[in-house]
């Protein structure tokens, strides 16, 4: 390398000590050869509240309104609490209106008081999940005082990927997922030509980093990718009242 270096440095005086000018570089001598200046990227502001401009927000607080019930479509029977959504034991899981692909997701979750729980122990600990396209789950789950197979604890790829380390905050405190999740590709065929991936930051820690998924997150077993196209998102209810706040997401 510092004979490399010397090389260049030499060449660097050569070239400098000659009367040569702009127009007479070299293309590999010039500084525009490699700039480029499209696409311009879109420029994009943050609210007070850490939500971006270019963002949909799916709930603030104000409403259930982006959302629905996954059993008949009709409205969504969760409840709000100031700005936050709770889970309604056994009134089905909810999903967005809206269709995504892929896409940038920020929501934060808290687990419900310990005497709310469907169990004391393991899965039953405050279990929820964030399903992307209806069918691949990051868990949600108590995993600060709770313990389970780790590729079923919070921020799992459920069954399939553990996290990288369990940054779950205690029962009393709010936690953060900001997820980036590519959606599967599939030929007009229906065969599958690129898998989903996954990316996970728990409370602002690395957990997931761009994990393949194998398929959709079953509980028992491995089901294969079958071919879909854009999908809901959708939130689990596994009998908790869980807790959802400041949820928005970003089509990339
Ligand atoms: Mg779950």
């Amino acid at each position: 390398m510092k004979r490399a270096l010397f090389a260049a440095a030499t060449l660097a005086t050569t070239v400098i000590a000659l009367p040569v000018t702009a127009t007479e570089k070299e293309p590999w001598q010039q500084a525009q050869e490699t700039e480029v200046w499209e696409p311009v990227p879109a420029k994009v502001t943050v609210s007070e509240s850490g939500v971006p401009s270019d963002a949909i927000v799916l709930f603030d607080g104000s409403g259930l309104s982006a959302w629905e019930s996954v059993s008949d479509g009709a409205k969504a029977p969760w409840n709000i609490e100031g700005d936050v959504m709770v889970a309604a034991p056994k009134s089905g899981d909810i999903r967005t209106k809206q269709e995504f692909c892929d896409v940038q997701l920020h929501i934060e979750w808290q687990p419900p008081a310990e005497k709310d729980m469907e169990g004391p122990e393991g899965q039953g600990r405050g279990n929820s999940g964030v399903f992307f396209q209806e069918r691949y789950e990051v868990q949600v789950l108590d995993s600060f005082g709770g313990e389970t197979y780790p590729n079923g604890q919070a921020a799992s790829v459920y069954k399939q990927h553990i996290p990288l380390v369990n940054a779950t905050k205690p029962l009393s405190e709010w936690n953060v997922y900001d997820i980036i999740y590519k959606a599967p590709r599939f030929s007009d065929a229906g065969e599958l030509t690129s898998p989903a991936y996954i990316t996970v930051l728990h409370n602002g820690v690395l957990v997931q980093n761009h994990v393949e998924v194998q398929g959709p997150t079953a509980w028992i077993g491995h089901p294969p990718y079958e071919a879909h196209g854009c999908a809901p998102l959708r939130l689990q209810d596994h009998g908790n009242p869980s807790k959802f706040r400041n949820i928005w997401i970003r089509e990339l």
